[in-house]
């Protein structure tokens, strides 16, 4: 390695930054490309992506005294410039106070943000009780998540990721109008992973666009086949879930219409279920989106509404038929009559627009019962049925009888 100013040229196969050591550099990559590596406590090493020209590397360093969390390798000759944690003081003790000021908040968040924030999201407490039991929990945040991503790659190729069945109700019939595919994780070791876990790693690695592919292709196939097994009168729909990440991949709606037509189901069958969020990080590309698939003829579901975002102008923005009452509304409508109003109001909401209202998470009769009488459509949880697996589920409804209300 020479050395000359800050600049420095590691030949291919160097190490740049070994996991493990304490950190003092971060680089700019001026010329050549770079491999990020990580190894796990069973000592598997995995590749996590490669950076080219003008990326930074190892610029937690500069933020904190925590150990490095991965390997850094040259792949070719590279020639970066080096920023140590007191040169990057410095720089900064010299900055124009507003500068100096607003660096220093975007670096704090940052900080908090990789490690609670974007991970887990604002709704899971920190750490979670199910982290600490499974002993996610010992090891620094970023590592907790490289850990989960890796071990949820291998379940995804190992099928111990696996999709369960909830049945949704028609509350004028009380038959099963269709199901919402939920993943699951049944790890070797810990045992049932709860999605709230997994799902936002899978999220924050890019995981999950792998993910969701698979989950629409098995949903289709395991409708086909509950289709074949148990002879409907009327056609079933499958609802999936898909996140922000999946909306900003390229292949998204081809590789969607592939699934589709190479699983043989009716578009029409087919629902996809989004929140909020998806449609106000990326409005024109969701909207473009969303547009295909509706006239392509899939459902376009809106999920744990009125938890997200005030504003409604969005609904007539977006090609949107069916919203989904977030279940901490129904959960609390007969306890307390704000809930009810808004459950009320979203129904109303809904058939105003010609949507479709479906209720989440409803557990007592009672609940059910006011649901239709305010004419909510449809209606999900553990009072009809809760999530299973395709073997019990074709059982189920071999069995089923209309719900009485
Ligand atoms: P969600 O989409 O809102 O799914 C509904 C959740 O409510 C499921 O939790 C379901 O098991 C649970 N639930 C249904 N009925 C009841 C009930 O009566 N009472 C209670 N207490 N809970 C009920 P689950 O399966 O743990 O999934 C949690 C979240 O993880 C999902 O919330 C969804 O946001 C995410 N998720 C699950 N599978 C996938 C997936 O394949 N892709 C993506 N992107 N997200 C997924
Ligand atoms: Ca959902
Ligand atoms: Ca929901």
């Amino acid at each position: 390695m020479e050395t000359a100013d800050s600049r420095k040229v590691f030949k291919a196969g160097e190490f740049i930054i070994k996991q493990g050591d304490p950190g003092e550099s971060a680089y700019i990559i001026e010329e050549g490309k770079v491999e990020i590596r990580y190894t796990d406590s069973e000592g598997r090493t995995r590749v996590l992506g490669t950076r080219g020209a003008n990326a930074m590397i190892g610029e937690m360093a500069i933020i904190d005294n925590a150990p490095r969390t991965a390997t850094i390798v040259a792949l070719e000759d590279s020639k970066l410039l080096e920023i140590t944690k007191d040169d990057f003081a410095r720089r900064l003790e010299h900055a124009d106070s507003v500068l100096k000021m607003a660096t220093q908040v975007i670096l704090t968040r940052y900080r908090d943000t990789l490690t609670r924030a974007e991970i887990w999201g604002e709704r899971y407490q920190w750490p979670p009780a199910e982290m600490v039991e499974l002993g996610y929990a010992e090891t620094t945040d970023a590592v907790q998540t490289i850990t989960i991503a890796n071990e949820f790659r291998d379940a995804l190729l190992s099928k111990f990721v696996q999709l369960y069945y909830q049945p949704i109700i028609s509350l004028s019939s009380g038959e099963i109008t269709g199901f919402e595919a939920l993943m699951r994780w049944n790890h070797p070791k810990k045992g049932f992973i709860s999605p709230a876990i997994f799902i936002p790693v899978a999220e924050e690695s890019g995981l999950i666009i792998e993910a969701s592919k698979w989950a629409l292709r098995e949903a289709c196939l395991a409708l086909k086949r509950i289709e074949a097994a148990v002879k409907p009168k009327e056609k079933l729909y499958m609802s999936v879930n898909f996140s922000s990440a999946d909306f900003s991949s390229d292949d998204f709606i081809g590789s969607v219409y592939n699934t589709i037509s190479e699983t043989d189901v009716a578009a029409e069958q087919v629902h996809l279920e989004i929140t909020e969020r998806v449609l106000i990080q990326q409005p024109d590309r969701a909207k473009e989106t969303l547009r295909m698939c509706r006239k392509a003829g899939m459902g376009i579901a809106i999920d744990d509404f009125g938890t997200g975002y005030s504003s409604l102008s969005y609904l007539h923005y977006f090609p949107i038929d069916t919203l989904k009452i977030d279940q901490s509304f129904v959960r609390d409508m007969h306890k307390n009559e704000h809930s009810l109003a808004l459950v009320n109001s979203i129904v109303t909401l809904g058939k105003n627009m010609r949507m479709i209202t479906v209720a989440e998470g409803v557990e007592a009769k009672e609940e059910a019962h006011k649901l239709r009488e305010m004419g909510c459509e449809l209606a999900q949880g553990y009072l009809f049925a809760k999530p299973m697996s395709e073997a019990d589920l074709i059982e189920r409804i071999k069995l089923w009888a209309p719900f009485k209300f």
